[in-house]
């Protein structure tokens, strides 16, 4: 397992000089450590957001970055992604700086994943993105970035044609609206997306990244599912949402019914990862209602005894 913060802390106190970042508005936001050399590092797994719909302080929406040949991509833009990016990257990720913030995957349209994506579309083209926001999701999300640029004419319209510096190409949003299989492929990854079960929700997904050096697999919102399963088949890292069982119990019937029938428990979450077999494990989307992280933890222990990470916001892998 790798947490790359701890090296990126102890590489610049021995080598670096600190970097600033001059900011369109003026504003100027130092960056106190170096960046990771991508040749060092090889893929990168970054947790932008790892809450839930509950407006944790700590926990941004959900949202995570593949880092790998030089660029990020975005995996779902729940609340708070546009700044969690800001943050990694002045804990040097310099691929997430805003005009590189070109290529989202979006699971589903929860809004927990997606409340993000008018920030997403907006803020790295006002800080100097010249290239439009290419994005994979599922029917409907070309509606929702129609409406959302649409909502927004004002304010684009003022930064096009107002008194203020800015560039055209950056606000286009080049949508594709996917079904299961090959998506993308580019000189850096592979993206296959999978169906996931995940309630009422007609068209939710998981992606499997394949890069020079590692295969990530991102589930998505599921209940447990054999597609993670063959998805993942030992893969390097597994992002994968939970709840805990021991925090379930005290729920009211209703609420139990719709978690049940929508995400994973810690229990199960176990028997998928011991089929699945991921070199790490990264849980994230935890619902506790109050359990610990030990308790959760022996949930999944239950069955699986490969490596475990329980994720915060800006943990990187
Ligand atoms: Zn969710
Ligand atoms: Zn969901």
């Amino acid at each position: 397992m790798r947490r790359v913060p701890i090296a990126v802390i102890l590489v610049c106190f021995l080598f670096c000089s600190c970097t600033s970042h001059q900011t369109e508005e003026g504003s100027t936001a130092v960056a106190d450590q170096p960046a990771p050399s991508p040749a060092q590092n090889g893929t990168l797994v970054v947790m932008l957001g790892t809450g839930t719909p509950n407006p944790d302080p700590e926990r941004s929406g959900c949202a995570t970055a593949v880092i790998t040949g030089g660029q990020a991509y975005l995996v779902d833009c729940g609340p708070g992604v546009v700044r969690r990016a800001e943050a990694a990257r002045q804990r040097g990720i310099d691929e997430l700086d805003m005009p590189n913030l070109t290529r989202l995957f979006v699971t589903h349209l929860h809004s927990d994943h997606t409340a993000g994506f008018a920030d997403l579309i907006l803020t790295p083209w006002v800080h100097g993105r010249e290239q439009p926001l290419v994005v994979y999701g599922p029917p409907g999300i070309k509606s929702m970035t129609d409406h959302i640029l649409a909502a927004y004419a004002e304010d684009i319209g003022i930064r096009l044609h107002g008194n203020q510096p800015q560039n055209e190409p950056g606000i286009a949003v080049e949508v594709h609206e996917i079904v299961p299989g090959e998506i993308y492929r580019d000189e850096n990854v592979n993206v296959t997306a999978f169906a996931v079960p995940h309630g009422a929700w007609k068209h939710a997904y998981g992606f499997r990244f394949d890069t020079a050096d590692r295969a990530v697999v991102i589930a998505g919102d599921t209940t447990p599912s054999d597609s993670v399963v063959e998805a993942c088949s030992g893969c390097d890292v597994l992002v994968h949402e939970v709840y805990a069982k021991t925090g379930f119990d005290g729920r009211p019937p209703d609420w139990q019914a719709y978690h049940k029938a929508s995400h994973t428990s810690g229990i199960e979450l176990g028997e998928i990862a011991a089929r699945a077999r991921p070199k790490l494990l990264v849980l994230y989307h935890q619902l506790m209602w109050g359990a610990t992280e030990e308790e959760l933890l022996a949930e999944i222990r239950q069955s699986f005894d490969g490596d475990v990470a329980f994720a915060d916001d800006l943990d990187v892998y």
